[in-house]
C-alpha cells in the first residue's frame, strides 16, 4: 500500500471529536485484513491485534486518534443560517470564509462560513477575528426546516472541507492532519507487519475523542495484554514567518520527531518511559533514518496510556506539521515515510530479553 494513497482516503472520512463513527468503520475495513483479530469496543475505540510468536516478547501497542478538530451546530435561525461552536481547538482566524462539511445521517452536506460584505465592512473590523458566536454558516437553505430537511439540526457535527492539496517538494497541505497521519501509519505498519513473523505481539489502536481530553486513550489500554505503548501524533512545526525556534523546535522536512515528553507553555508536564523512547531511536538509528527530538507541544495519548493501570510504559512519535489545528495542515511525505520506517523496524526488533527496567 502507498503510504500517500492511505492518507488521502483517511482525508474523505470526517470524523469530528465524539462523531467518529464513519472513521470507526473506515479503520476497522482497512485493519480487518491486516490483523489476526478486530474489535470495536464500547467506548468505540478500534483494537486490531496481530499476534507474535514468542509470549515472553513484551507486547506493544501502537495508537493513534481517530477524531479531528471541527464544529457542532448550536442554533439555527429562520432565515435557515446556522450558528456553530467548536469541537477541540480549531483556530478561530482560520474560519472566516472557509468550506465546511457537515456530517448528517443523509450524507454530508457543504456549506460556507459567511461573513459581512466586504465593502461595508469598516477598516476596523476587517482586521479583527469576531468571536465564533458572531459567525454562522450559509449552506444555501431558506429556511430552518429546509436546514433541517437537510439533514442537519442542533447537534450536527461538522469538519473543514478544504481537498488535500500538493505543494512543491512533496509538502502535502489538509485538514485533519492531526491525526489522520497517525492513523495512515497504523494501516502502513499493520500492512508491513502482516505477513513476517515477529516475536511480539503488535496491537493498532485507534481511538476516539484525543481533542476533548484524551477520553478514548484514557480506556484502550484498560483490558489490553500491553506491556508499552507509543503514541503517534502531529506535532507544530516552526521555522516559519514569526515563529522561531525559541518557540517551536520542530521543523518539517527533518524526520519525524521522537519526543523525550510533553511540554505546555515554558513548563514540561511529561517525560516519557526512556526505555521505550531508547528502543524507538535504537531503531531509527540502525536504519539509517534521520529525527529530531525535543518536548511535544500540548497533550497527547501517550499522557493517558501512562496512567492506565499501574502504568504503561510509553512514549510518543510524531509528524511535525505546520499550521495546526487549521484547515491547511502541511508535512512532507517523506517524512510520515520515516516515520512508519521506524516503527516498523522497533516493532520487528522487539524480543524476550527486552528490558523495560528503569533501574
Ligand atoms: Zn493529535
Amino acid at each position: 500500500m502507498e503510504i500517500k494513497d492511505i492518507f488521502l482516503k483517511l482525508t474523505e472520512v470526517d470524523a469530528p471529536s465524539g462523531y467518529e463513527e464513519p472513521m470507526m468503520r473506515h479503520m476497522l475495513y482497512e485493519l480487518t485484513p491486516l490483523c489476526d483479530e478486530v474489535h470495536l469496543t464500547p467506548r468505540g475505540n478500534v483494537v486490531g491485534v496481530q499476534r507474535g510468536t514468542d509470549d515472553s516478547a513484551p507486547s506493544v501497542a501502537i495508537e493513534a486518534h481517530m477524531d479531528q478538530v471541527g464544529f457542532i451546530v448550536a442554533n439555527i435561525d429562520d432565515r435557515g443560517f446556522i450558528r456553530f461552536r467548536r469541537i477541540g481547538g480549531a483556530l478561530e482566524r482560520t474560519l472566516m470564509g472557509q468550506h465546511v462539511r457537515a456530517v448528517t445521517e443523509k450524507g454530508s452536506v457543504t456549506g460556507v462560513i459567511g461573513l459581512k460584505p466586504g465593502h461595508i465592512t469598516t477598516p476596523e473590523e476587517a482586521r479583527t477575528v469576531p468571536p465564533i458566536m458572531d459567525m454562522f454558516i450559509d449552506v444555501g437553505a431558506k429556511s430552518r426546516d429546509e436546514v433541517r430537511s437537510m439533514g442537519i439540526d442542533i447537534g450536527t457535527p461538522m469538519v473543514w472541507a478544504a481537498p488535500p492539496v500538493d505543494l512543491a517538494n512533496g509538502l502535502i497541505a489538509s485538514p485533519g492532519v492531526d491525526d489522520k497521519a497517525g492513523l495512515t501509519s497504523l494501516i502502513a505498519v499493520a500492512d508491513l507487519l502482516k505477513d513476517v513473523k515477529i516475536p511480539a505481539t503488535a496491537y493498532y489502536l485507534a481511538v476516539v475523542e484525543e481533542e476533548n481530553g484524551l477520553r478514548g486513550a484514557y480506556s484502550v489500554l484498560y483490558d489490553l495484554d500491553v506491556d508499552m505503548a507509543v503514541a503517534i501524533d502531529t506535532t507544530s512545526a516552526g521555522y516559519q514567518p514569526e515563529v522561531n525556534m525559541r518557540d517551536l523546535y520542530y521543523e518539517v522536512g527533518k524526520g519525524p520527531a521522537i519526543h523525550y515528553g510533553e511540554q505546555g507553555r515554558g513548563r514540561v508536564n511529561v517525560v516519557h518511559h526512556h526505555r521505550v523512547r531508547e528502543w524507538l531511536k535504537g531503531a531509527a538509528d540502525a536504519e539509517g533514518i534521520h529525527y529530531q527530538e525535543n518536548f511535544q507541544f500540548g497533550g497527547t495519548d501517550a499522557g493517558a496510556m501512562a496512567k492506565t493501570r499501574a502504568g504503561i510504559p510509553t512514549a510518543s512519535i510524531a509528524l511535525p506539521r505546520r499550521y495546526s489545528h487549521s484547515p491547511i495542515e502541511t508535512f512532507y511525505l517523506s517524512d510520515l515515510e520515516d516515520l512508519v520506517k521506524v516503527l516498523v523496524a522497533a516493532i520487528k526488533g522487539l524480543s524476550p530479553g527486552f528490558n523495560l527496567s528503569r533501574a
